[in-house]
């Protein structure tokens, strides 16, 4: 990850650029910024993301799921929370097993204890819907200390199997934090 990091922060400010990527996700949906201003002030607080999964029973299954483009899924029925190996081992050589894992884990244990109710509850489905995943992600984020958004990973990875090249990665990001620059300026 920091191969991609150093070069990334000469190309892009990767403050805005993480900022950027949770905004991205809630630009569509009424007072966006005000929600993602909230998700920021709220998920901070670390946790014992394992302790937490026993103390609430739940099953951690690590396991190749058929459909390779799921990461995670909590089923609550069932209480399980399984991973798959195919994005473990993607993330493995950015940032390393544990936090590979424990970000997938976060992410979807921020699911769980969104059950227990949550501010966005009375809003419409595809607000909440939004609110959740960027406030999952952002858990995941704080829970693993990772210094940068986790798609940062998913981009490295994407690099790493010549989906696109640099200086497209590059571009495209740079057009990305252009959109930022709009978002920051209705907020002054
Ligand atoms: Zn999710």
């Amino acid at each position: 990850m920091n191969a991609l990091y150093s070069w990334l922060q000469d190309a892009v400010n990767v403050a805005d650029l993480n900022d950027y990527l949770y905004w991205f996700e809630l630009a569509d949906i009424r007072n966006g910024g005000e929600n993602l201003d909230r998700i920021y002030a709220t998920l901070n607080d670390a946790i014992d993301l394992h302790a937490f999964a026993q103390a609430h029973q739940i099953t951690i299954e690590v396991k190749t799921s058929p459909n390779v483009d799921l990461h995670a899924q909590y089923d609550p029925n069932n209480h399980i929370i399984w991973i798959n190996t195919v994005w473990l081992e993607k993330y493995q050589p950015f940032i390393g097993d544990t936090d590979a894992l424990n970000l997938h884990l976060a992410h979807e244990i921020y699911h769980v204890i969104e059950e227990n109710g949550t501010w966005y509850d009375g809003l419409k489905y595809k607000i909440r819907h939004a609110i959740s995943e960027v406030s999952a992600l952002y858990f995941s984020q704080k829970q693993t200390n990772l210094p940068f958004h986790p798609k940062l990973v998913e981009y490295a990875i994407g690099l790493e199997e010549e989906k696109y090249s640099k200086d497209d990665l590059v571009s495209y990001l740079r057009e990305r934090t252009k959109d930022y620059e709009i978002y920051r300026n209705t907020k002054k």
